[in-house]
């Protein structure tokens, strides 16, 4: 039986990739050897005991009891705690899913890679933070990373076959979140709540809210690079109000290859649990004679600053990608606090790369998880500091 581990089993890829093993056998085609949540120990407790899980893991140490409570009798064994979701990951399994928001899925996605199976990658914000690491650290222990960002997933499909030679271009598209036709003076005033609501995926709050302000498109141009190892200035962003085209490869005889589907995230999912083989899947399929027509513009660099901040990120290397990520996930915590006005989440991470940019080390240091996450923990500090500065 085929072993697989989940991370953020909770959250909405959780939910989805959990859909799928139960769809493709559950408890009785997969050997489910564990499952991380946080808070919503209930849902967790309850996945655990419907696919037979060895190990339930809360990241938060003081859900423990409540998660024990919850698998009372099932013989299923309970931790908390983000030591014990690092430890999870040292349990081998064939297939990982790395879906832990944030830079918390770094340690977890590379102490799974060391088992040199296969790490199915939601979590791109590790991609940003340590990519060059992860990607060494995959190729070192023979493990194979799947993308399962949709667009990466696209791209990935689009390349079967394929020499990276021969690539000219990597166009991702995105839909231009929440707020794609406001007038941009209103943005300023954009609430929490707007902003957690997406036109057409169905996904976590953070991600959401990362796509009416293009970080998240930010965040997919850095992963574009570290996981494709293709040039900054191939990668284009395209604005798509209707998230139907995912992404599209150019070649270098004119050919552009469009990977078109539903936006539902268990294409990317199902792709990345059945690879190398195509498994029925439960997506809607598309009619394009119904649709009709698919729109596509460029990206208005004003409404979008952050996807600037992406290529300065990509020109600095070294460092700058944990910074970048790091002083993102502190400025995102203060707009979902009240602390901070929605556009000024840029103006948060500018000003600490900024900053850091103009010391030394960023750039230099080398590039090892140590500085890696030391980066990390500055750059929210100094993010925090720039959200006072702000405020005050
Ligand atoms: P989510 O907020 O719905 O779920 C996050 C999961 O991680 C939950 O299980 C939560 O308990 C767990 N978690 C949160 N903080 C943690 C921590 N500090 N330590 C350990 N576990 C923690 O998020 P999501 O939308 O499912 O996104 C997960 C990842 O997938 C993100 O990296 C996101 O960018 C990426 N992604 C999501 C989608 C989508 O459709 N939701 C699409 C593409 C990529
Ligand atoms: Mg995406």
């Amino acid at each position: 039986m085929r072993r697989v581990t989940i991370f953020g089993s909770t959250g909405s890829i959780g939910v989805n990739t959990i859909d799928l093993l139960t769809r493709q056998g559950g408890a009785a085609a997969f050997d489910v050897v564990a499952l991380t949540g946080g808070r919503n120990v209930a849902l967790l407790a309850e996945q655990a005991r419907a696919l037979k899980a060895r190990l339930a893991v809360t990241c938060y140490p003081e859900c423990h009891d409540a998660l024990q409570e919850a698998l009372a009798g099932s013989g299923i064994e309970v931790a908390a705690g983000a030591d014990a979701v690092a430890e999870a990951a040292e349990r081998p399994a064939d297939w990982f899913m790395s879906a832990i928001v944030g830079a918390a899925g770094l340690i977890p996605g590379l102490k799974a890679l060391e088992h040199g199976t296969t790490l199915a990658l939601a979590n791109k914000e590790s991609l940003v933070t340590a990519g060059p690491l992860l990607m060494a650290t995959a190729r070192a222990h023979g493990a194979r990373i799947l993308p399962v960002d949709s667009e990466h997933s696209a791209i990935f499909q689009a390349l079967v076959g394929e020499k990276m030679e021969a690539v000219e271009r990597i166009i991702i598209t995105a839909s231009g979140g929440a707020f794609r036709d406001w007038p941009l003076e209103k943005l300023a005033t954009a609430t929490l709540a707007q902003a957690s609501s997406h036109p057409n995926w169905d996904m976590g709050q953070r991600i959401t809210i990362d796509s009416a302000s293009m970080f998240n498109k930010a965040l997919e141009v850095i992963e574009v690079k570290e996981f494709f190892g293709i040039a900054p200035d191939k990668i284009e962003v395209l604005v798509h109000p209707e998230s139907l085209v995912h992404a599209l490869v150019g070649f270098r005889d004119g050919a552009l290859m469009a990977h078109l589907g539903a936006a539902d995230m268990r294409h990317a999912i199902g792709y990345a649990l059945n690879w190398p083989e195509r498994a029925e899947l439960p997506v809607a399929r598309l009619d394009l004679a119904r649709i009709g027509q698919l729109n596509f513009r460029a990206p208005d660099p004003v409404r979008y600053p952050a996807l600037d901040l992406a290529r300065d990120v990509m020109q600095a290397g070294g460092l700058a990608g944990a910074a970048f990520n790091a002083a993102k996930e502190r400025a995102l915590d203060g707009f979902i606090a009240g602390e901070i006005g929605f556009m000024q989440m840029a103006q948060v991470v500018d000003t600490v790369l900024d900053r850091l940019l103009g010391e030394s080390g960023l750039t230099n240091a080398r590039f090892d998880l140590d500085n890696i996450i030391q980066m990390d923990h500055l750059a929210r500090s100094r993010a925090g500091q720039t959200i006072s500065e702000i405020r005050s």
